[in-house]
């Protein structure tokens, strides 16, 4: 292995260590050859390892039950931001989808299914520089407008080279049929626990964006245990479309796995564009 590919072997390691430690804890009969990742507490979207007792699951995930910038939220109202001038722009309008003999591409970890991605898909904001590692779906959304549910959600999550996040969010109703959404169910994994190879092919990424470049913007968290916040959170404010079919066939196979939406506090959501930052 050369060395450079020895450190994107790792850095798609850590994205992938929630599933391979799901995948060694026997989760899934699927084979996994790093036996020794610690085990993560298990928990899911009902009863109690649901998420009014995520808090209380493993002392890790504490801010899911006492933090104060949790995500997601509902967006009703925007104001003005807090915090930094904000502005955000896309240096890479495209996502490829690698091709690695070592790392899983398309995986349902028990939670979602999440697809891996190579490097090259930068997101630059005021705070930071994120690279995109993976992006995974909800159904129904997550976040609501006025408190409106959209039947799926997709996260596109970015880390920076000092371990922070930003997430991208996407809404999506029904509408014609999504070629890219057709690609991603075509290779579905099998079962729970499951990976699929997925064949290296470009994928623009303005086919997951809708046309205009409106967004909401606020300072949040993961969505799922253990909740890290100071997340960096734009979500598009146009919904993209898919079909009936393909919503339901993502309905069918995630079940309900939206977190629900959590208290503002004294967090502001701005209101702003993709292109050319946000009004604060
Ligand atoms: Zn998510």
């Amino acid at each position: 292995m050369k060395p450079h590919r020895t450190l994107r072997f790792l850095a798609l390691l850590l994205t992938a260590a929630p599933v391979i430690a799901l995948l060694a804890s026997g989760y899934s009969a699927t084979k996994s050859s790093s036996a020794k990742v610690a085990r993560p507490v298990h928990w899911g979207y009902e009863g109690h390892e649901g998420p009014r007792h995520w808090g209380a699951l493993d002392p890790a995930y504490a801010a899911c039950g006492k933090g104060t910038a949790q995500s997601p939220i509902d967006i009703s109202k925007t104001g003005p931001g807090t915090g930094k001038p904000w502005k955000l722009d896309y240096k890479s309008t495209s996502l490829r989808i690698a091709h690695h003999e070592h790392v899983v591409d398309i995986v349902d970890n028990g939670h979602t299914i999440q697809v891996t991605v190579d490097e090259g898909s930068t997101l630059t904001t005021a705070r930071n520089t994120y690279q995109l590692k993976q992006f995974h779906f909800h159904t129904p959304s997550e976040h609501t407008v006025n408190g409106k549910h959209f039947p799926m959600e997709v996260h596109f999550v970015h880390q920076s080279a000092d371990g922070n996040f930003a997430v991208v969010g996407a809404l999506f109703e029904e509408g014609p049929a999504s070629e890219h959404l057709a690609q991603i169910i075509s290779h579905f994994p099998k079962a729970k626990g499951d990976a699929a190879h997925f064949p290296d092919k470009q994928i623009d990424l303005q086919l997951h964006l809708p046309a205009s470049q409106a967004a909401y913007s606020y300072i949040g968290s993961f969505t799922t245990p253990p909740c890290t916040e100071n997340v960096e959170w734009i979500v598009l404010r146009d919904p993209i479309k898919a079909n009936r079919a393909q919503l339901e066939a993502f309905a069918a196979r995630l079940h309900h796995n939206n977190r629900p939406v959590q208290s503002l506090h004294d967090r502001k959501v701005s209101a702003g564009n993709v292109a050319g930052g946000f009004e604060r």
